[in-house]
């Protein structure tokens, strides 16, 4: 609990994360955003930068230091410019940090420049530079340290360039240097507050995109699950086919439809012959594998649109949809002649296999399957008392 609560504590004083790999994250899923921000930001800045030529025209004319002015404007302005153009391609506050904090330095560099040009209009310059403190703590987003560092060299670099070209008495700059404090501690609060907000805004949508993940992982889980018990409860284990209460579920239907539509319906009851005979001599294991064969054998005699289940032991049961009770004879006699066909690998070679099979035609009286498998499994008797080895209809 206490590791959890660790991973949303920010540092008091950068606003990010301790953890570094949730900070990374952070950074990364607002780079879109920054990269946007910053460009904005930048071509807006660069636009009052070249605005304010208009003031040093104004107050200088076209003189020698209007000039520098103007050249200096023009560099700054261009300066911000192709970093927008660089930032879009190559900006990332998770990557390159310093790229987007370039600008700032930049601009607090022009601010600075221009005190020795223009010291006559200091008071017009201690306003833009305390609008430029908050320009850079609000502006260019996500970077507080980046910012901070910045606008410490432009409150440090403008006070030292007020006190020595725009010669302020000492008084004045110690009120300059108080304003200055102020503006980067209003800025600062103002950007750490943001970002705290951001990153618990972040941790409280990553936990919530984190349960809802174990959620899915859950439900998936219990879907797989459920689709296991399905196959459990529908599927024989050894062979494959359908489970004795499936293949009654599944055979229900067909007979209740074949009812309902009046087309013939008939039931195959088919048992291995001498099977314990076959265990006796080639062990369980074998016998495993040789029912498994017939079991393959017959699903692969039927129609797709027959269904076959294992009934029991060694004996299987289908059912036969559309089926007049002459075709089932014929699919039975094909099935039992592929039993005996089948051919086994090695020392079961010799083994000759065989089955009996017992059919039922539905009647129209017959509302369920129990009468009918009845009639078949008589049947199968009969044919086992026949000799085995044969399918014997119901008549
Ligand atoms: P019949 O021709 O009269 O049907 O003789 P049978 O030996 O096949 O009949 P019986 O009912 O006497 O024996 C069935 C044998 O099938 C007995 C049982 O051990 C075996 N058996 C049932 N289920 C399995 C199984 O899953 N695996 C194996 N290996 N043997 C099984
Ligand atoms: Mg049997
Ligand atoms: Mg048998």
């Amino acid at each position: 609990m206490s590791q959890q609560k660790k991973q949303y504590d920010m540092h008091w004083l950068t606003g990010q994360f301790f953890d570094p790999g949730k900070e990374s994250r952070y950074r990364n899923s607002i780079k879109a955003r920054v990269r946007f921000e910053s460009r904005l930001a930048l071509l807006l800045v660069a636009a009052v930068f070249a605005m304010f030529g208009i003031t040093d025209y104004n107050l200088l004319g076209l003189t020698h230091e209007f000039y520098l002015l103007l050249t200096m404007r023009i560099a700054v302005v261009s300066s911000c410019i192709v970093l927008a153009f660089v930032i879009g391609h190559w900006g990332g506050y998770s990557r390159n940090t310093w790229l987007h904090g370039l600008s700032l330095w930049v601009l607090a560099t022009g601010i600075i420049l221009i005190v020795p040009l223009r010291p006559e209009s200091i008071l017009t310059q201690i306003t833009a530079v305390v609008v430029a403190i908050m320009a850079f703590y609000l502006l260019i987003p996500n970077l507080l340290t980046v910012a901070a560092l910045a606008s410490l060299y432009l409150s440090v670099g403008f006070l030292a360039s007020a006190i020595i070209y725009a010669g302020i008495s000492p008084t004045d700059a110690l009120s300059l240097a108080l304003l200055l404090i102020m503006a980067n501690i209003v800025g600062y609060c103002a950007l750490l507050r943001i970002e705290f907000l951001q990153r618990k805004q972040f941790a409280l949508l990553q936990d919530e995109r984190d349960q809802n993940s174990d959620l899915l992982k859950e439900i998936k889980h219990r879907k797989s699950l459920e689709l296991q018990l399905r196959m459990v409860a529908e599927r024989d284990a050894l062979t494959g086919l359908d489970s004795r209460s499936h293949f009654m579920k599944r055979a229900e239907a067909l007979l209740q439809r074949a009812q309902l539509e009046k087309t013939p319906f008939c039931l195959f009851m088919i048992d291995v012959d001498h099977f314990k005979r076959i265990n006796d001599t080639w062990g369980h294991t074998r016998g495993d594998l040789i029912l498994t064969k017939i079991a393959e054998v017959c699903e692969q005699s039927l129609r797709p649109k027959d269904v076959i289940g294992r009934f029991g032991g060694e004996e299987f049961v289908v059912g036969l949809p559309h089926t007049s009770p002459s075709d089932a004879q014929a699919v039975a006699e094909r099935l039992n002649a592929n039993v005996e066909a089948l051919s086994l690998t090695d020392e079961l070679s010799e083994l000759r296999l065989s089955v009996t099979i017992g059919i039922a035609a539905a009647h129209a009286e017959d509302d369920d399957l129990d009468a009918l498998i009845t009639r078949a499994d008589n049947m199968l008797y009969e044919g086992k008392r026949g000799g085995r080895n044969r399918v014997v209809m119901y008549r």
